[in-house]
């Protein structure tokens, strides 16, 4: 069927025509067969991306009178981002329906405006439970004439805790109206709405019940629950294009996140109900123009979240409600592009991934944890390629190139991509030399709880095992407690630390940080650790320029390199690249700023290693 064919409204066919729909998604087709004609009760399963939106909001209007000025379609949303995603969708579709209004009311916005907006005239209110309610309370709003109510994803109306709000506010509707639920999960609670409030419902579906989209890949990746932040780090390092969604469980789960992916110079934020409207709106402005490219949110407050082209979703923890994976997973693959959905899971959890399977009727495939040599090849490969695709703006740059052409002209090709590679390359490099296998499975030095360093100062350089204590602490900002079995030799030191926290040592040898004219250098020990051995080596050789972890020298052309990334990374970022992120490289740059202001610059470490702090 054609939208044509189905007899739409010819204001509606102008519309969609103008929005550039050709042909009605499945679930439209079963909508648009229905409801323009008959006065039935719906319960439509179906999530967001299969085009319900047009599916309930081009009948809705079909079947009101613009001309009447009352309130003859009502929608309920279970979020202020989703309920005005829908009233703005509802103007478009009625933009040549002369003197249609839609108004959204939900709350943390003024209610006196929201109350005079409705006073209008308003044809159609698109609500949030909470906000509708208090309207109702307040003799605001006559939702007499009603003729017709959507549930919008009902079952996390549910979840919410709408349950009171959803009864409180049918009952006041008329009796007359014909109800049209859509969800994309069918539990118990929403079943029990629908049997309580609406005439046998004609049951429409979008696919099978829960099912997940075929565009979707599902993976996942088993850590231990100390290595998930690490483990999502390598993943998206891993994905230098990616633009997703990043989904925790809780408010301060999903803060926690997206402020180590910020320090650690991602462009990422969090949304979630803590934060204010504004804020909100703010963080949504930015993932919406791809100016972020993460966003790290509840569940909740990711719902119903219409942005296209998301290319990863990932689970930082399965959701609490099995059921809520097809919720998060269906941000991604829409309108038949292709999308990944990832979950890092631990042992414990991985047994769920089986549920999962159940409701999606899809398969998950088990992957590693990409380790320190993917990630770089990756990242090698991503460089080369973006070096080949770079738009170049020949009238721009015209003036500028004879210089430098004349500087790199006794480069041969070859030294020059080495250089232009090494360049951009070092700090990724540097940063994954020596990382832990992340995977929960093989038993090597990722698995084991601590990892052991070796520090190349001393008694020599003054310190004992208080002092040094103190300098790993500030340096690494690291907890006592995560330090352990301290051993102060001659010209260097041993220490152990959680594994979690090995990468966060690692990252300072990149850094130009010195203690008494000595730069730190974090190596994991051999003695205990397999892949401390081998791991460096492994890169060593690979990249010139790339350096040991010991040598100064190769250290200070990084930090050269640094300053570059430092400039260039935010601009980078802010454009959503990954250019400017480049091996947490704006996280890097931060701290070496901090390094070059103060707490790990020479004169403050020497001053206090004399104090009595440190001599204790
Ligand atoms: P929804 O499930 O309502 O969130 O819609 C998902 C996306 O598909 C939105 O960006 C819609 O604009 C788009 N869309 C809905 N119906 C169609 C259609 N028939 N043809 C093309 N795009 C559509």
């Amino acid at each position: 069927m054609t939208f044509e064919e189905s007899g739409l409204d010819s204001r509606l066919l102008q519309a969609i025509v103008e929005l550039g729909y050709e042909t009605p998604t499945p679930i439209q087709e079963q909508t648009l067969a229905k409801l323009l004609t008959q006065q039935i009760d719906v319960v439509g399963l179906a999530q967001t991306g299969t085009g319900k939106t047009a599916a309930f909001g081009l009948p809705m209007l079909h079947n009101l009178d613009s001309d009447e000025k009352t309130i003859q379609g009502l929608v309920l949303s279970p979020t202020r981002e989703l309920g005005v995603q829908i009233s703005k969708d509802l103007e478009k579709f009625g933009k040549h329906m002369k003197g249609l209004k839609v108004v959204a009311v939900y709350g943390g916005s003024s209610i006196d405006k929201q109350i005079k907006d409705i006073r209008s005239g308003a044809n159609v209110v698109v609500a949030t439970p909470g906000r509708l309610v208090d309207l109702i309370e307040r003799r605001a709003i006559d939702l007499s004439n009603v003729k017709i109510a959507v549930l919008d994803e009902a079952d996390e109306m549910l979840n919410m805790g709408f349950k009171e709000d959803l009864d409180f506010i049918l009952d006041k509707t008329p009796k007359t109206k014909n109800t049209w639920l859509f969800s994309a999960t069918m539990p118990q609670e929403v079943s029990r709405i629908s049997k309580n409030y609406m005439n046998s419902p004609l049951e429409l579906s979008a696919g099978k019940k829960n099912e997940g989209a075929d565009t979707i890949e599902h993976k996942y990746y088993v850590v231990q629950a100390r290595n998930r932040y690490l483990a999502l780090k390598r993943v998206v390092d891993h994905n230098p294009d990616i633009f997703g969604i990043i989904f925790c469980r809780t408010r301060a789960e999903t803060q926690e996140v997206a402020d180590n992916l910020i320090k650690d110079g991602y462009s990422a934020d969090a949304l979630h109900g803590d934060l204010s409207q504004s804020q909100r709106d703010f963080v949504m402005k930015r993932f919406r123009s791809r100016t972020l490219q993460m966003l790290v949110a509840t569940d909740v407050a990711a719902r119903g979240i219409d942005v296209n082209d998301i290319t990863h979703v990932i689970n930082y923890n399965l959701p609490e409600e099995t059921e809520n994976y097809t919720h998060r997973s269906g941000r991604t693959g829409r309108a038949g592009k292709k999308g990944v959905s990832i979950a890092i899971v631990t042992g414990r959890d991985a047994g769920r991934i089986k549920d999962i399977e159940r409701i999606i009727n899809k398969k998950f495939t088990k992957h590693d944890v990409p380790n320190g040599k993917d990630v770089c090849e990756k990242q090698l490969l991503h460089l080369v390629t973006k070096l080949h695709t770079a738009s170049v703006n020949e009238a721009e740059i015209e003036e500028f190139l004879p210089k430098a052409m004349a500087e790199l002209a006794d480069l041969s090709k070859e030294e020059l991509v080495k250089r232009i590679v090494a360049e951009e390359f070092n700090r990724f490099l540097a940063y994954y030399q020596n990382s832990p296998d992340l995977n929960d499975s093989k038993g090597d030095a990722g698995n084991s709880r601590t990892t052991r360093f070796f520090l190349n100062l001393g008694e020599m350089d003054g310190l004992n095992r208080n002092s040094l204590k103190d300098l790993l602490m500030e340096v690494a900002s690291v907890e006592a407690r995560m330090l352990f079995n301290i051993e102060v030799k001659n010209a260097f030191s041993f220490f152990e630390t959680e594994t979690v926290l090995a990468e966060k040592f690692l990252a300072q040898n990149n850094e130009e940080v010195f203690f008494n004219d000595r730069k730190l250098s974090f190596e994991v020990s051999q003695k205990r650790s397999r892949e401390g051995g081998s791991g460096g080596g492994g890169y060593k050789g690979g990249f010139s320029g790339g350096g040991s972890g010991r040598s100064s020298g190769g250290y200070k052309g990084n930090g050269g390199g640094y300053k570059g990334g430092e400039s260039g990374g935010y601009k980078g970022r802010s454009e959503g690249g990954y250019k400017g992120r480049e091996g947490s490289g704006t996280g890097y740059a931060g701290r070496k700023k901090s390094s070059e202001g103060s707490s790990f610059s020479k004169p403050k470490y020497s001053e206090r290693s004399s104090s009595s702090k440190y001599s204790n």
